[in-house]
C-alpha cells in the first residue's frame, strides 16, 4: 500500500488562502509545474531557495509513493526588463552587451543554473522545456484566445483583453486584487501605447527591426509574451488541468494571474488545483539586490569569497539552513544564522554515525514509531520542515542518551530508527553528509598525508614558498593543517 493512503497531506493553496487536503486529480499521480529561471545571469540565491523548496516538495511526494511528473521550464525568450510590457528582452540585452548570440547567453547560464542546483543536491525535473522550443504551441494558444474573443491584434502585436475577461471570469483572484482597484491605481495610457487598457498584457509582440530574437507568426515577425510560455508548456506536458503550480511569491502577480487568465480564456476552466508559493530570502535583514551590494552568489557561499561571510559553507549546510524555515516564510540569511546551522548540521551528522554503532538491548526506552509519526505529521502539515528538523534534534538527544547508556534500544527499533532517519534527512530534506564523507574516505586521508609529508620536506629544505602553497591551497579547499608538537594533523573547516 502506498504511503499516501495513510499519511494524509495538507497543502496551503494560495488560491483559496487555506490549507486543503491534498487529493490529486487522478489517484496516485501528481502533475507539478514550477516556473523556472530566466537564464540571462548567474542564478540568484533567492531563486535557489525557491527551487530547493519545490525539490523538497517533489521529494516528499515521491516518498509518499506518488508518481510525479515535475515540469520546470527554462525561460530563454520573451521575458522583458522589469517584467514590463515594454523594454528589452533580458536575454537579447545581455547578448548585445556581451556581443554574443542570445543562445550563447542561454547556454552559459543554463549550465550555471544546473551546476549550482546539482551542488545543492536538487533532483532534476522530469521535463525541462524551453520557451523557444515551444513557439508553435504558443502561437496555437494565441489563435485560440483570439477565436474566443479574449484578445485583440494591433500593429502586429496581440494583447489579452483583461476587461473583457473580467466580465465573465475573475481577474485577480489569485493575488486578491480587484480589477477596478488596479484601474483606479494606474496612470492613463501613454499616447504611444497601443493597448486598450494598461492592464492588458502581450501574448505576442511585434519584433522591431533591431530585435534579434524573432519568429514568424500569422501576425508577422515577433516573439511571445512572457506569461504565455508557462501556459503552453504546462498544458502540453500536464494537461488543461493539473495538480500543483509552484513558483516564487513574486510571480503571483502578474505572471501567475495572467497564466490563469490565458488558460481559462482558452479552455473555459481553471488550469490548476493547488497553487503553491515559496517565500523570499533576505540578506542581513534587507532585500538582496546587486545594485546595493547586499547580494551574494551561491558559489561565493561555497568559497567564502565575499565580505558578508566569515568563512565558506558547504552546500548541504546552506540547504539545511534553508530547510530550517518553512517555505512560505521569509528567511533571513546571515553569517551568524549560517554558523548556527552548521553546528546543528554537524550534530545531526554525528548522531547519524553514532546511531549506526549503537549497542542494542532487549527493550527500548525510546518510542521510535511515535517519533517517526511525529516527523510525518510535520511534513503532512504543508511540508513543515522546521517542525521536522525539531523532531530530528529530538532524535539526536535520544541517540546520545542511548550512547551514554542512559537509554536503551532494541535491534528491531534501531533498524527502523536508522531507516527513518535516512528517509527524513537524506531522501526528503535532500541533505548530504559532505564533511564526514570526506573524513571517512581513507584515500583522501592518504592523499592529505602525502601532502603533509611533502610540505615537511619542503620546510626542511627551507623551500617555504612550496610549503606555504600547500598549506594555503588546502585551506582554500576547506582543509586546515594544524602544526602541533606531535606533528601535523588536518581538519575540515
Ligand atoms: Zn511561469
Amino acid at each position: 500500500m502506498p504511503l499516501y493512503q495513510t499519511q494524509k497531506l495538507k497543502v496551503y493553496n494560495s488560491l483559496s488562502g487555506k490549507k486543503e487536503d491534498f487529493e490529486p486529480l487522478s489517484e496516485g499521480y501528481v502533475g507539478m509545474y514550477v516556473c523556472g529561471p530566466t537564464v540571462y545571469s548567474n542564478v540568484h540565491l533567492g531563486n535557489c531557495r525557491t527551487f530547493m523548496s519545490f525539490d523538497m516538495i517533489f521529494r516528499y511526494l515521491k516518498h509518499l509513493g506518488y508518481k510525479v511528473r515535475y515540469v520546470r521550464n527554462i525561460t530563454d525568450a520573451g521575458h522583458l526588463e522589469n517584467d514590463a510590457e515594454d523594454g528589452e528582452d533580458k536575454i537579447a540585452k545581455k547578448a548585445r552587451l556581451e556581443q554574443l548570440e542570445p543562445m550563447e547567453v542561454v547556454q552559459q547560464y543554463t549550465l550555471d543554473f544546473h551546476g549550482i542546483l546539482q551542488k545543492f543536491n536538487l533532483l532534476p525535473p522530469s521535463i525541462e522545456p524551453t520557451a523557444t522550443g515551444h513557439i508553435i504551441e504558443q502561437i496555437e494558444i494565441i489563435k485560440n484566445i483570439l477565436e474566443k474573443g479574449y484578445a485583440y491584434e494591433i500593429n502586429g502585436s496581440v494583447y489579452f483583453d483583461v476587461e473583457k475577461f473580467n466580465k465573465t471570469n475573475e481577474y485577480g483572484k489569485l493575488s486578491g486584487r480587484k480589477l477596478e482597484d488596479m484601474i483606479a491605481n494606474t496612470r492613463e495610457l501613454a499616447a504611444q501605447d497601443e493597448k486598450k487598457s494598461p492592464q492588458d498584457f502581450a501574448l505576442w509582440k511585434k519584433a522591431e527591426t533591431q530585435h534579434i530574437m524573432r519568429w514568424p507568426s500569422p501576425w508577422g515577425d515577433g516573439f511571445p509574451g512572457w506569461h504565455l510560455e508557462c501556459t503552453a508548456m504546462s498544458t502540453k506536458y500536464l494537461g488543461e488541468t493539473f495538480d500543483i503550480h509552484g513558483g516564487g511569491m513574486d510571480l503571483k502577480f502578474p505572471h501567475h494571474e495572467c497564466e490563469i487568465a490565458q488558460a481559462e480564456a482558452c479552455n473555459g476552466h481553471a488550469p490548476v488545483k493547488y497553487w503553491l508559493h515559496a517565500n523570499m530570502l533576505t540578506l542581513n535583514g534587507k532585500k538582496m539586490a546587486k545594485s546595493t551590494g547586499n547580494n551574494i552568489l551561491p558559489n561565493e557561499m561555497f568559497s567564502g569569497e565575499n565580505n558578508i561571510l566569515s568563512k565558506p559553507y558547504t552546500p548541504s549546510v546552506v540547504r539545511f539552513f534553508m530547510m530550517q524555515a518553512h517555505y512560505t516564510s521569509i528567511l533571513d540569511l546571515s553569517d551568524e544564522a549560517l554558523s548556527a546551522s552548521e553546528k546543528g548540521f554537524q550534530k545531526l551528522m554525528d548522531a547519524i554515525s553514532s546511531l549506526e554503532k549503537l549497542t542494542t538491548s532487549s527493550s527500548s526506552s525510546f518510542n521510535v514509531e511515535e517519533w517517526k509519526q511525529k516527523g510525518y505529521d510535520a511534513m503532512n502539515d504543508d511540508f513543515n520542515t522546521p517542525m521536522l528538523t525539531a523532531n530530528l534534534f529530538e532524535a539526536v538527544k535520544h541517540i546520545n542518551l542511548i550512547k551514554e547508556g542512559k537509554e536503551t534500544i532494541t535491534e528491531k527499533d534501531k533498524e527502523l530508527f536508522i531507516e527513518t532517519m535516512h528517509n527524513f534527512v537524506f531522501d526528503i530534506l535532500g541533505l548530504e553528509n559532505q564533511n564526514s564523507a570526506m573524513l571517512n574516505s581513507d584515500k583522501l586521508g592518504n592523499v592529505i598525508g602525502l601532502l603533509i609529508q611533502l610540505r615537511n620536506e619542503a620546510r626542511a629544505n627551507k623551500d617555504f614558498s612550496t610549503s606555504d602553497k600547500i598549506r594555503d591551497q588546502l585551506a582554500e579547499m576547506g582543509i586546515q593543517l594544524n602544526d602541533g608538537k606531535d606533528g601535523t594533523t588536518f581538519s575540515l573547516s
